[in-house]
């Protein structure tokens, strides 16, 4: 199963992406992840997509795609996967449709987290990131047991550089220029579904399972 969750930065995708990660057994594959991954541990890839991170753009399409194009081909992907984040421009979509096709293969499932913007700068002002399993929190809607530190590994929770309010703002207004497009791109494909993003991060797992079964 080939699934791409869509929606505004905060709406939930990766919350949910990696509670269906679990249920389906495939992977979850954040490219917001492999970034800050490679910004972790210096690369030269890092240090490119930080410049546009930390302003809230979007990294370019080019050094995206052939990213993402290396992550398909390595073995856990066999049964499918879960996209978190990407594609999330009309020529990545095409990219990865174009990719697709030519192993005679194609999106199953694509799926949008509806949250209103409104709702969106309180869900980024309260996630809480683990620098070193990467789990995600917020200090309202999912808090750790002890503050500030990891209920898995124990390790300190920070603040996402790309989360302050001002960046946030960006973050949407790229969103909807750039990424909401895909809506109609995946429509129009008969692959698109859409869930109530604003109820409890379980109740919105649910309504995904039952558009995808069981
Ligand atoms: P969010 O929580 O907003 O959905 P992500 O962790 O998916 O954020 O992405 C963080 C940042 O990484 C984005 O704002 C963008 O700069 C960059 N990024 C991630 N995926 C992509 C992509 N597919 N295309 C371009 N930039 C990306
Ligand atoms: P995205 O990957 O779309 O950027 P996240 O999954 O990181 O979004 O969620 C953004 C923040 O909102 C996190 O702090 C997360 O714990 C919280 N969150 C996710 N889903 C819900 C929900 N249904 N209700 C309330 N808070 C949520
Ligand atoms: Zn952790």
């Amino acid at each position: 199963m080939k699934i791409i969750m869509l929606g505004a930065p905060g709406a939930g995708k990766g919350t949910q992406a990696k509670m269906l990660a679990a249920k389906y057994d495939i992977p979850h594959i954040s490219t917001g992840d492999i970034f800050r991954a490679n910004i972790k541990n210096g690369t030269e890839l890092g240090a490119k997509a930080k410049e546009y991170m930390d302003k809230g753009l979007l990294v370019p399409d080019e050094l995206v795609v052939d990213l993402i194009m290396d992550r398909f081909q390595a073995d856990d992907c066999k049964n499918g996967y879960i996209l978190d984040g990407f594609p999330r421009t009309i020529p990545q979509a095409e990219a990865l449709d174009k990719a697709l096709a030519a192993v005679g293969e194609s999106i199953d499932y694509a799926i949008n987290v509806e949250v209103p913007d409104e709702n969106i700068v309180n869900r980024m002002s309260g996630r809480r990131a683990c620098v070193g399993c990467g789990a995600t929190y917020h200090i309202k809607y999912s808090p750790t047991k002890v503050e500030g530190k990891c209920d898995t590994c124990g390790a300190d929770l920070i603040i996402r550089d790309d989360d302050k309010p001002e960046t946030v703002l960006n973050r949407l207004n790229v969103y909807h220029e750039q990424t909401q497009p895909l809506i109609d791109f995946y429509s129009a494909k008969g692959v698109m579904k859409e869930v109530d993003g604003t109820v409890d991060m379980n109740d919105v797992f649910d309504a995904i399972v039952a558009i995808l079964g069981e």
